[in-house]
């Protein structure tokens, strides 16, 4: 009941705000999160802390009875379902908390303990899972079918059933939990030695010593001077050829442990275990990886033009992070949220409403501060209450891109928790970067739009434009090189460092065009793979790529006004986790195992491409 009033105290507001001023920002937004709605205090977080501790016993106390009746397992389930939730929010208190300042040790000691409670919680609860694939399919069933109340586990539920093939028995799963630390051995070795040892060079730009380090790469890679960024991708990368072996070790036990992993559980390759959980059909990322390859023309394409803006005689790879054009100007916060406001009219009134009531709350933590975390998200742990985003917001084009970007994992958040239980509320990475990336890609057709002068349309074209190499032919690289190199491991072959780089050298040379003449690449950036930290999260960068596709898809329908798939997307977002996210994708209209999300997003790269070619024909 409590739920409802709130969903209608939260219409009322809505309404309110949208019928007065339709999606207008009146006010400064605030610009710091309140955390005290979850706990008044420190001590009344601990004392929660104190009783979800003391009630796990009672969760243990029940191992042996799921199979007894219906009402055993909803109360098994029942149990636990609370534990997490309520488990959820202690830790999002404690991590939010530490991530406004890492420096506060108290701060990191709470985090610290929700997390061991956390394992406890997962230890206690293992044999749920172990119970319910001894029920069965036919007898989960009948309990289904004789207990209404747990049609909202129904999903969790046959997915563990799913699974039962990859799931050993307890002396295995408890041999495999065991291996588990020697077998990360190889990723926590290759972090510290790209975090920590590797003495970075430093080099003079423009009279000044820079330490060219990962972050002093970043910061000077897209340097307006070619000469200074040559000098800085030549020293970067060289550093690479002294660890090139080192690196290749990490990395090829970071792929034996993979494909151990998966031949102990019975799966027939690494991709299917990766793929395996959320049920994704492999033949969505062979299909991704086949058609970005077919649409590597239109990449091309985009490097000519930046070719002819930045008047280089031969395209480098170093060239490819310089802006095109000067940024036009800065926004403060509001006038972010305000902009992003207006790039979503076409989602809708009632889309609108939830999203500025949520932008106008203490909700986003955006001020830039000594300690805090870098970076941004949004965390949507906190079922009872709302979302929260974390981000440095500097004003910048980019900064507004990425507060757009996590309130469309926030909208996502705010629409799954109103639509389903606790147990089906929380969506997997194959759907949750869609939102975010759809609201990103909406937002730069807006901005395209307002672009008056050719600087700012020159800006504002470039902005959309490397979004899409970004995030799907390069991540699409990424995926493709992933599935090379666990493919040689799973067929015995034997992988050095160096061949690593001739390998990802390969892959550069063919997505930026190098034979043809499109880019140059030279080979010292072969190195590249070594400083990927996501290859060691296997099969997991492919999705950026597939999201990115498919909010093409939503954002077109929706930009031109068609309800159908504005409904449709809605819909998706309001599924959260309650059934395969392929299949929730599917049922939205888009087949992400087809040809047709992938070539939406090429057609919105030719299209805009088009519109930057016409821009640099105008007459100045
Ligand atoms: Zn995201």
């Amino acid at each position: 009941m409590s739920r409802a009033l709130a969903a209608l105290t939260a219409c009322l507001l809505a309404t309110t705000v949208v019928a007065a001023t339709p999606a207008t920002l009146s006010t400064e937004l605030p610009s710091t999160w309140q955390l005290n709605e979850m706990f008044a205090d420190p001590a009344a977080w601990e004392a929660e802390r104190q009783a979800i501790a003391a009630a796990l016993p009672g969760l243990a106390k029940l191992k042996g009875t799921l199979g007894q009746s219906p009402a055993a397992l909803r109360k098994v389930l029942d149990t636990e379902s609370d534990l997490r939730r309520r488990l959820a929010k202690l830790g999002s208190y404690a991590g939010l908390l530490a991530d406004e300042d890492m420096r506060a040790t108290d701060n990191q000691a709470r985090r610290q303990l929700a997390r061991n409670l956390s394992n406890d919680l997962q230890e206690t609860a293992a044999f749920i899972d172990v119970e319910v694939i001894a029920l069965g399919k036919t007898k989960l069933a009948a309990f289904l079918k004789r207990e209404p109340a747990l049609a909202k586990y129904r999903y969790p539920l046959e997915n563990t059933l799913r699974l039962a093939p990859h799931t050993l028995s307890q002396r295995e799963e408890a041999l495999l939990a065991a291996a588990s630390k020697p077998l990360d051995a190889a990723q926590t070795t290759y972090g510290t030695l790209a975090n920590a040892d590797i003495p970075w060079p430093t080099v003079q730009i423009r009279g000044k010593d820079v330490l060219l380090d990962q972050a002093g790469y970043v910061a000077h890679r897209d340097d307006q001077d070619p000469a200074v960024r040559k000098l800085v991708f030549e020293t970067f990368w060289s550093v690479f050829k002294t660890y090139e072996r080192t690196f290749g070790s990490t990395y090829v036990g970071n792929l034996q442990a993979t494909v151990f992993n998966a031949k102990a559980r019975q799966h027939t390759s690494s991709l299917s275990a990766a793929l395996a959980p959320f049920n994704t059909p492999e033949s969505v990322y062979r299909t991704l990886v086949a058609e970005a390859n077919a649409g590597l023309p239109t990449l091309h394409r985009y490097f000519k033009l930046s070719k002819r803006v930045l008047g280089v005689p031969t395209l480098q790879y170093s060239d490819m992070y310089v802006p095109l054009a000067k940024p036009p100007r800065s926004y403060t916060l509001t006038e972010g949220a305000q902009l992003m406001l207006d790039a979503l009219q076409p989602m809708g009134s009632d889309y609108l409403a939830d999203l500025s009531r949520a932008v106008q709350s203490p909700w986003t933590h955006a001020t830039v501060q000594r300690g805090k975390r870098s970076g941004a998200y949004m965390n949507g742990s906190v079922y009872d209450l709302h979302p929260y985003v974390l981000m440095s917001f500097n004003g910048s084009y980019d900064s507004v891109s990425t507060y757009a970007h996590e309130w469309g994992h926030g909208m996502h958040t705010i629409l799954a928790n109103r639509a389903q239980p606790y147990p089906t509320a929380r969506y997997s990475l194959l759907v949750a970067e869609i939102p975010s990336t759809a609201h990103e890609l909406l937002l730069a057709d807006h901005a395209i739009r307002l672009a008056k002068t050719r600087e700012e349309k020159i800006f504002a074209l470039s902005q959309a434009i490397d979004q899409l190499r970004g995030t799907f032919f390069r991540q699409t690289m990424f995926a493709e090189f992933e599935l090379a190199t666990h493919e040689a491991i799973e067929r015995g072959e034997a992988l050095t460092g160096e061949k690593l780089s001739q390998l990802y050298l390969n892959l550069l040379r063919r997505y930026h065009g190098h034979d043809a003449g499109v880019m140059e690449i030279d080979a010292r950036y072969g190195r590249e793979w070594a400083y990927i930290p996501h290859f060691y999260n296997d099969f997991y960068v492919f999705q950026y790529a597939t999201s990115i596709s498919a909010a093409a898809y939503f954002a077109e329908g929706i930009g031109r006004g068609d309800s159908a798939v504005r409904t449709q997307f809605v819909k998706m977002l309001e599924a959260g986790g309650s059934n395969d996210p392929y299949l929730i994708v599917k049922a939205a209209g888009l087949d992400l195992a087809t040809p047709a999300p992938y070539r939406a997003l090429i057609k919105r790269m030719d299209g805009l491409l088009d519109q930057l070619e016409a821009v640099l024909n105008s007459p100045v």
